[in-house]
């Protein structure tokens, strides 16, 4: 039977970025018939939704995260995820004494919050794939799933991974919602050029992209100049990473002669703005990017960095670090960025076909928002991309879709137990703390 779902504003982010007011979206078990006016769609027969007082839009795209990594939420305080001492002294330290088990309760706290904020889709990126993909399934999010891999200069933890990996991707084929993807950690410095050599196959046979970080620093392009001659993007045209989508997260350093065939290429530039902030790596050269037609998403990165999964207050600040960056108001407009945020990331995992904007024959991925609750006023003749992105926030959604069913309904989660999760998330903590004091206390 066909849901119409009746709002006092719809943002289709279709191609001519059509707004109604009022505005239905008429639904079909998991996928959108129509989008239009409320006086021309609201008499068709079928289940009608009635969202008074709210505006409805695409699910938002987190094209990057690591969700298990919600357990360690305010322990990495004072070094920089960014750079490999940062990281080594604070997050590594810990993820030796982690262990599968505490996963399940992070990744079930992470998927609750994204929802909850509005989030639809994400691009995950880490170990423990087999405890990950449970959850995520039972959440009911869309997500790309990359296998994380750290070759370590070990060839056999290298063909041990890529084992891991094929019998991962293997799993995942025929999921409806999830997919999966290789996830090298970075390239050519913890991913050695003969180990990428050997993920291109695999990625081949399953169609998978691959979901990396990149130029957090210069160091890949130090690396790569000093053993190739060429930069890093240049040498993932060369090994043939880029015949595949790639997520890049970061691309603080990312040098403008190389986003040229950047552009031509499947590559999106994931912007985390607050994590790149937060450790102090700068901001990532976002105008003279879409400048130069490269594609672009946002992501929260882990909230050990980041600390939070509202993608409503990324595009807030990435909006104004932009301005600061490039010394000018509205340096990437307030419509870009809330591109980014959907049609962005969507195009990066290959997914631009079926969700990213309100249209006949995507998917049914939505949320809505409360334009009742405070930061809308005065509600006329607001440009509603401003408002979007400077002045509320993802404790204005109320209700979230995925595939025509609803994963939040006025604010309740009808897929997750937060409460419970978040129990079994407290007692991980607790553990991850005994066991790091009598580390302490051996060393
Ligand atoms: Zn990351």
């Amino acid at each position: 039977m066909q849901q119409i779902l009746c709002a006092d504003m719809v943002l289709s982010m279709n191609t001519e970025r059509k707004l109604y007011q009022p505005g239905c979206v008429v639904i079909e078990d998991d996928r959108i018939v129509e989008v239009g006016p409320q006086e021309r769609l609201k008499n068709q027969s079928g289940h009608k939704v009635d969202l008074s007082g709210r505006l409805l839009m695409p699910g938002l795209v987190n094209a990057h995260t690591h969700t298990p990594m919600v357990l360690f939420r305010g322990i990495a305080e004072g070094y920089s995820l960014f750079s490999f001492d940062g990281w080594y002294n604070s997050i590594r330290k810990i993820e030796y004494v982690a262990d599968a088990d505490m996963t399940p309760p992070a990744v079930a706290v992470s998927c609750a919050e994204m929802i909850r904020l509005g989030t639809t889709t994400f691009a995950d990126q880490y170990f423990y794939m087999d405890q990950i993909l449970p959850v995520v399934r039972r959440s009911g999010m869309r997500a790309v799933l990359s296998y994380g891999i750290v070759d370590e200069k070990d060839d056999q933890v290298v063909d041990r991974e890529l084992a891991n990996a094929a019998a991962f991707l293997e799993k995942v084929q025929g999921e409806p919602r999830i997919k999966g993807w290789m996830g090298p950690h970075a390239l050519f410095e913890d991913n050695r050029i003969e180990t990428i050599r050997k993920e291109l196959p695999l990625a081949e046979k399953y169609g998978a992209g691959f979901h990396i970080h990149m130029l957090t620093n210069s160091g890949e392009d130090d690396f790569c100049r000093q053993n190739f001659g060429k930069s890093a993007a240049q040498m993932m045209i060369e090994t043939g990473v880029l015949k595949h989508p790639v997520l890049a997260a970061h691309c603080v350093k990312l040098q403008e002669e190389d986003m040229p065939a950047l552009a031509e290429a499947p590559f999106t530039a994931v912007i985390c703005p607050s994590a790149a902030m937060r450790s102090g790596a700068g901001a990532a050269p976002l105008k003279a990017m879409h400048k130069a037609g490269v594609n672009t998403a946002l992501g929260t990165d882990n909230v050990a960095n980041s600390n939070g999964y509202d993608l409503f207050r990324e595009m807030s600040t990435a909006a104004k670090l932009m301005s600061t960056r490039e010394g000018q108001p509205g340096a990437v407009s307030a419509r870009e960025i809330v591109e980014m945020a959907t049609l962005g990331g969507a195009r990066g995992m290959g997914l631009a076909d079926q969700i990213g904007s309100l249209e006949a024959g995507k998917k049914a991925d939505l949320i809505s928002l409360n334009l009742n609750e405070v930061g809308w006023a005065p509600h006329s003749g607001q440009d509603v991309y401003t408002a979007l992105v400077y002045s509320i926030s993802g404790m204005h959604v109320c209700d979230v879709m995925v595939d025509g069913e609803w994963l939040l309904k006025d604010t309740r989660w009808t897929t997750l137990d937060y409460p419970q999760a978040r129990r079994q998330l407290e007692d991980a903590r607790i553990e991850l703390q005994r066991r790091m004091d009598r580390n302490d206390e051996r060393l």
